[in-house]
């Protein structure tokens, strides 16, 4: 009888730590935020969004970021298990971060992979992100358009350099590949030359030749600078394939110092991503041509409503955004994908998208 009655305690104690728990208050984290660096300025916003999100739910929660340090945000995610956490929420530098993902999974730690697919690994089932061949294939789809390229012929054709992303980091994979498959076409009728390293696919050899390790500006500039002096000295230049906004920055930097590119009529079309301020000021003013814009409210929003479902027991729904069962394999397995919309920003748009929407204020742009 004493044992029923201290089995039955032991049940009821149980209970009330697990229904605590889900409202933040057995003392415990619920929620680590695990975001991979923040020398591109979205990943702060998107970490204070995930934070932000998490309480007002009443979970605890903590953010730490990773400075494109695979071992320190192991360490970060190491803490966050020790503290007890029951969902991780990790932005990835590289593979490296499997060992303690796999570590989360046996301690029945819920991950959901955020903005950027863990590959190589199967101990986890869920991500979320933007459609990111779609982003690729805005980049692509501005250059076509700027240079009018289908009434463009192989006897006189456009120059463009390529650039990638990180090659640890599987989006640089399908922001490249989305963008090549619409330029592509033009560059096997002649009608685009590439200037430099010339990979088609990601999959291609040459892709390392052009990709930035760790996204890093310094590295994307120096790259480009090499250019300038050997590859693209003797031709102009009418476009520049980047991947993002602090590279895009990095790559007009080097260009503006040479001679053929010197003021802002001169520079080729140069394309970006991620809508960060100093970029939506350069497309304003007339420098950088493009970028595409991922709230990353939403994306953040998004993420704390499937941890929110995954850990009440209930089947998730995220507003805006697309299931996709079949196009992020991790080489291991295909993950539940959550995918939403980037938007593409020009000049021309840049006001409605990112003013009228409360992204950035009226004064933050002058
Ligand atoms: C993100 C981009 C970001 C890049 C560099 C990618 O994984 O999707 O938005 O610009 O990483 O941080």
């Amino acid at each position: 009888m004493k044992r029923i009655g201290l089995i039955l305690s032991a049940l009821a104690l149980v209970a009330a730590v697990s229904f605590a728990g889900g409202q933040g208050e057995r003392g415990g984290l619920d929620i680590g935020i695990a975001m991979p660096e923040t020398h591109v300025e979205r990943w702060q916003q998107d970490g204070a969004a995930l934070l932000a999100g998490a309480q007002e739910l009443g979970y605890s929660a903590e953010v730490a970021y990773g400075d494109a340090d695979q071992g320190r945000q192991n360490q970060q995610i190491q803490d966050f298990i020790t503290k007890g956490a029951r969902l991780l929420i990790v932005g990835n530098i590289n593979e490296g971060v499997n060992a303690v993902v796999r570590e989360a999974a046996y301690e029945d730690i819920i991950v959901i992979a955020y903005d950027r697919l863990i590959t190589g690994s199967d101990a986890y089932d869920y991500y979320i992100t933007f459609d990111n061949f779609k982003v690729g294939q805005f980049q692509g789809q501005a250059i076509v358009d700027k240079l009018d390229l289908d009434a463009v012929g192989a006897d006189n054709p456009k120059h463009i350099t390529l650039f990638a992303g990180s090659p640890t980091d599987n989006n640089a994979n399908f922001f490249f590949d989305g963008a090549m498959s619409i330029l592509r076409p033009h560059i096997e009728r002649g009608a685009l030359n590439v200037v430099g390293p010339a990979p088609l696919r990601s999959s291609d050899g040459a892709f390392t030749r052009i990709a930035t390790e760790n996204w890093r500006a310094e590295v994307a500039k120096s790259r480009m600078e090499n250019l300038l002096s050997n590859d693209a000295r003797d031709v102009t230049l009418d476009a520049v394939l980047a991947p993002n906004d602090t590279l895009a920055r990095a790559i007009i930097e080097a260009l503006a110092a040479d001679a053929k590119y010197d003021t802002t009529e001169k520079l080729p079309v140069v394309t970006g991503q991620d809508a960060e301020l100093a970029s939506v000021q350069s497309i304003r003013d007339g420098r950088q041509y493009m970028t595409v814009f991922k709230d990353t409210r939403l994306l953040a929003e998004g993420a704390i409503k499937l941890a929110d479902a995954l850990l009440s027991d209930r089947s998730p729904s995220i507003p805006g955004a697309r299931l996709d069962t079949e196009t992020y394999d991790t080489g291991m397995k295909v993950v539940r994908s959550y995918l939403l919309e980037p938007i593409n920003v020009t000049r021309e748009n840049y006001r409605e998208v990112l003013i009228d929407s409360g992204y950035y204020s009226e004064s933050a742009l002058r």
